[in-house]
């Protein structure tokens, strides 16, 4: 039945089904079978899941979006996928994204845009939009993606779902396609907080493939979701919420800032660092970051191959001119220039040290406050075609910089189209957003 309904897929979210392909459906459904009749069903056992299309599973066409890995086959399945599989749970489908994780409306797939499912002149956001639009249209209801500078919880805020990106180090990143791995965070897109929880406490422990994947315990994510959070006090990021231009997302916000209050929590006005300073920083570091991951895909090793080149140097060329996109040969040349001799100290050792300011600004912050809640996004959904700027991604850029784990969750409509807002934790506090955002559903 959900494949049948993954089929119709009217807002363009899937880009191939897991179907036949062993162990995806049949192996797993009559696994799943087995566990009910057994009585040792996991809450996951059953449930049909999507993933990005950046993460490996066996098998599977795992395109990243992108011409360069149009026909590639995963040999090797991601950890966190294995980790859900165990759980009973259905790898159903892989999701569109813009390619190679680069973007933030889905406009830069190879394979087209995704329409967002409140309005489908809209776009869902990116660059995990096909996984957010697959659960906002209810076509599983847990999905995967992963977030860089925001994208899982800008997506997530465009779609009107509840998306969590972990702490930096939390989820493991093996088996997860590399944009800039010192930022990639696998995340969770579902309905609810209580549902993240669930797939989180399924997938979170430490992996030996992930030489950044921490070692620390895990929390009770489950078990915390009734805790009080009466007398805890959260910061406001003031700047941010005024700088939203439309009124009826204004007035959800204001709404969603009293129904916080009515739980008990008190808020302080803070300021976060310079967004403007973060967007520039990011984008020179995970820019650098990817030009050094995607020199792999040069036609021999990995990925497209052109037939139009007579030696080495001219294969290697022609193969990367016809399978990338403009915007991730936008951001390879950025990375290399700021990489280059002359500039490396003007540019990445510059924003290496704006990377460790803003960690610094928030431990400060931290100190008196339990988190930090500020807008998703800016805007709602952009209309398809319409210009994005990376300032865009202001206000979810910072989390990345600093590996701190962030949630956005939905709080209503305005002009049709979802408003989500952000709550950013310590690190390693998921359980306590988790829990927040919960009781505020
Ligand atoms: N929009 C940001 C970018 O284009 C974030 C992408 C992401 O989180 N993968 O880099």
């Amino acid at each position: 039945e959900t494949l049948k309904h993954i089929k119709t897929d009217p807002h363009n979210a899937i880009l191939s089904t897991c179907e036949g392909i062993m162990p995806m459906t049949t192996d797993a459904t009559n696994a799943a079978q087995q566990q009910f009749s057994a009585g040792d069903a996991s809450p996951l056992t059953g449930i049909p899941i999507i993933y990005k299309d950046n993460f490996n599973i066996t098998g599977t066409l795992t395109t990243c979006a992108s011409n360069m890995l149009a026909n590639y086959r995963s040999v090797y399945t991601a950890t966190v996928v294995e980790r859900m599989q165990a759980t009973g749970s259905i790898s159903i489908a892989k999701a569109n994204m813009d390619e190679f994780a680069m973007g933030s409306t889905n406009e830069n797939s190879a394979f087209g845009a995704v329409n967002n499912p409140f309005n489908p002149a809209h776009c869902a956001g990116g660059s995990s939009g096909g996984s957010a639009a697959a659960v906002a249209s209810g076509l599983a209801p847990v999905a995967f993606g992963s977030d860089t500078g925001g994208s899982v919880r800008q997506p997530a805020a465009f779609c009107g779902v509840t998306g969590l990106k972990p702490t930096y180090g939390r989820l493991s990143r093996f088996g997860v396609i590399a944009f800039a791995s010192s930022f990639d965070q696998p995340g969770i897109f579902s309905k609810t907080a209580a549902d993240c929880a669930t797939v989180l406490a399924a997938t979170a422990a430490h992996d030996d493939k992930d030489s950044t994947s921490v070692k620390r315990e895990t929390d009770d994510y489950v078990g915390q979701l009734g805790n009080a959070v009466q007398g805890k006090t959260i910061g406001l990021v003031r700047d941010l919420f005024d700088r939203v231009q439309s009124a009826e997302a204004q007035a959800r916000y204001e709404d969603a800032i009293r129904q916080y209050e009515k739980l008990g929590v008190t808020f302080i006005d803070v300021e976060l660092p310079n967004p403007e300073l973060c967007v520039a920083a990011y984008y020179i570091l995970s820019s650098s970051e990817c030009s050094s991951n995607l020199s792999r895909y040069d036609g021999v090793r990995y990925g497209h191959r052109s037939v139009h080149s007579d030696d080495l140097n001219a294969l290697y060329t022609a193969s990367r001119t016809e399978g990338f996109g403009p915007e991730v040969k936008r951001r390879i040349l950025l990375g290399t220039f700021a990489l280059s001799a002359g500039y490396y100290d003007a540019y990445y050792l510059k924003a290496q040290k704006m990377r460790r300011v803003i960690l610094n600004r928030f431990n400060e912050l931290f100190e008196n406050i339990d988190s930090i809640l500020l807008p998703t996004s800016l805007i709602t959904a952009p209309k398809l075609g319409q210009d994005f700027d990376y300032n865009d991604d202001m206000c979810t850029i910072s989390a990345n910089l600093a590996g701190l784990p962030a949630i956005s969750h939905p709080i209503g409509l305005a002009n049709g189209l979802p408003v989500g807002i952000q709550l950013i934790g310590k690190h390693f506090a998921e359980a306590n957003l988790l829990n927040l955002v919960h009781q505020f559903q």
